[in-house]
């Protein structure tokens, strides 16, 4: 199972400073509301999706990857630690308290949801759909940072495999078939692109590097597949 991420990093800014917002205002008053998850990937969620149907355990989720706002870095879920522990049980109002704050300062609620209650989970989506999302749209910000570690996450992996080796392929680096396996033949021609921009030579295809190599192929007008 993919490790639960709690990098604010990993957040939206606005979602980060909201969660930093909320989380100052229950330290405030001593209350037991923390971070137990925030950024969700695609993995994750598959993983998640699978337990209780293809995999053992109960369901946990009724979201298939791509459709949980997590997915996006837009929401977080928040749970009660006491005593050292994870605690999701009712404990006199205090989730509601935590929904009441999480509400007033910006953030939608999962508790309040007819269908599902979602106690642990706040999120912000900035006048987005799931479906704007899922096309690709993100609420505005200019943290190149961030939005090279969300572009980065929302594409397969064997998508991103196929086209690194196409736009690797097309600029000269590589000469091999164009397929999801990244043999040592890549990996030089990854090392030497990196090297011809400037970028740490490591062979891997990391956030920084899969954003230069796709404005590469925006410059030069490589199709890419999808
Ligand atoms: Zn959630």
């Amino acid at each position: 199972m993919q490790k639960i991420d709690r990098n604010m990093l990993h957040l939206h800014p606005t979602v980060r400073e909201l969660c930093k917002t909320l989380q100052e205002e229950l330290d405030e008053r001593s209350h037991p509301g923390r971070l137990f998850e925030g950024f969700r990937s695609l993995d994750r969620q598959a993983e998640l999706y699978a337990q209780g149907r293809t995999r053992p355990g109960h369901i946990v989720t009724h979201t298939r990857p791509g459709r949980s706002i997590h997915n996006y870095g837009l929401a977080i879920d928040m749970v009660l630690f006491i005593n050292g522990k994870w605690s999701w049980q009712e404990n006199g109002g205090l989730w509601e308290e935590m929904g009441t704050i999480g509400s007033s300062i910006g953030f939608t609620w999962g508790g309040t949801w007819s269908s599902f209650p979602d106690r642990p989970h706040f999120q912000w989506m900035g006048g987005l759909t799931i479906n704007d999302l899922q096309n690709g749209k993100f609420p505005e910000t200019d943290d190149q940072e961030w939005l090279n570690f969300i572009n980065f996450q929302l594409t397969t992996r064997l998508v991103r495999k196929k086209n690194t080796k196409k736009i690797l392929k097309e600029l000269g680096y590589y000469d091999g078939e164009i397929d999801g396996i990244i043999d040592n033949e890549t990996k030089k021609a990854i090392k030497k692109f990196q090297q011809a921009e400037e970028l740490e030579d490591d062979g891997i295809v990391g956030p920084v590097t899969w954003h230069s190599l796709l404005e590469k192929a925006e410059e030069t007008g490589i199709e890419l597949f999808t």
